[in-house]
């Protein structure tokens, strides 16, 4: 059936010669395992196969009935043969995904473009649920909260469907990230206008910013925000240091003083705020550093 793919279920129950109903019941069971991916247009259900290797492991990787034997080849497959698609991905002309600022870090937030703004996406969603990370669910490779994914409007339908997704009110979305926030999770997502989806990455198990961090590969754009430091509101305590993810912030002496102060490094800053947001004494802030533009209206297919 798979073959056959895409088609309706009429097409593919006159082909096959099989009644509609039970070629329907297949492609559900297919769709709830992340095989099968369905679209309406003009009222009428197409079937798709999934489209790449990271929609087939995003699909299906969180699809928990197929046992932890499958969770652990996806597993295997991130620790070998990934890294091919790795190398694909970076002859992209833009990378993948872009990291979103927390809009809470942001100074002057109302000047967010609503496409950046999470809390203007949280919103204007029809629906939301959440979803399991996938790649924490996979990989394991930390204590992380897992159930924070968050998929809007049709994502979240389909979520829904297929019983991998939870529906959330907009505040307790709003709380996800809050707390995410606190945790130093990074939230990313695919780099274009059109927002479906907010991970909330951490630099273990996130298939773009583990092989980024770790091998240098170019899956990630930076927000259109990097990280200022107040070096006189700064008391060196050091702790965004300790949390940022991409080693943009050092220590430094100042030339007049003893004491150390936070600096950051904007070529390495990605604009996330995971640092404004637990600094102590409130002397980060993200200010704008890329124009309105640099957000790509559609991002690269995959
Ligand atoms: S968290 Fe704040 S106070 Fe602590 S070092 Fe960083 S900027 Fe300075
Ligand atoms: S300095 Fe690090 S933690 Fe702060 S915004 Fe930049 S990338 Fe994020």
């Amino acid at each position: 059936m798979l073959l056959l793919l895409p088609a309706t279920t009429k097409e593919l129950a006159d082909s096959m010669k099989i009644d509609e109903g039970i070629i329907g019941e297949g492609l559900e069971d297919l769709v709830r395992k992340g095989l099968v991916i369905p679209r309406i247009k003009d009222k009428k259900t197409s079937y798709f196969f999934v489209r790449s290797t990271l929609q087939f492991h995003d699909s299906s990787g969180i699809y928990e009935p197929a046992g932890e034997e499958f969770q652990e080849l996806w597993k295997q497959w991130r620790e070998t043969e990934f890294y091919e698609l790795c190398r694909e991905w970076e002859r992209m002309p833009v990378p993948l995904m872009r990291v979103f600022p927390y809009p809470q870090a942001v100074k002057n937030a109302f000047r967010m473009l609503p496409h950046e703004d999470l809390n203007a996406i949280i919103a204007g969603a029809r629906k939301i649920a959440v979803v399991k990370c996938v790649c924490r669910l996979l990989m394991k490779h930390c204590q992380r909260p897992l159930e924070v994914c968050m998929t809007f409007d049709a994502a979240a339908d389909f979520a829904l469907r297929r019983g991998v997704g939870k529906a959330i009110h907009a505040d307790e979305a709003r709380e996800i990230s809050r707390q995410c926030s606190q945790e130093g999770m990074v939230p990313s997502n695919m780099n274009g206008a059109r927002v479906t989806a907010m991970c909330f990455c951490c630099p273990d198990c996130c298939i773009f910013i583990q092989p980024q961090r770790q091998y240098g590969y170019r899956l990630l754009a930076p927000s259109r925000y990097e990280a200022v430091v107040d070096s006189d509101a700064c008391n060196g305590c050091q702790s965004c240091e300790a949390l940022c993810h991409f080693a943009a912030i050092q220590m430094e002496k100042s030339d007049s003083s003893e004491s150390i102060r936070a600096v950051v490094h904007p070529e390495k800053c990605y604009g996330c705020g995971v640092c404004v947001v637990n600094c102590p004494v409130e002397a980060i802030t993200l200010k704008p550093a890329r124009p309105p533009d640099y957000i790509p209206e559609f991002g690269p297919r995959y």
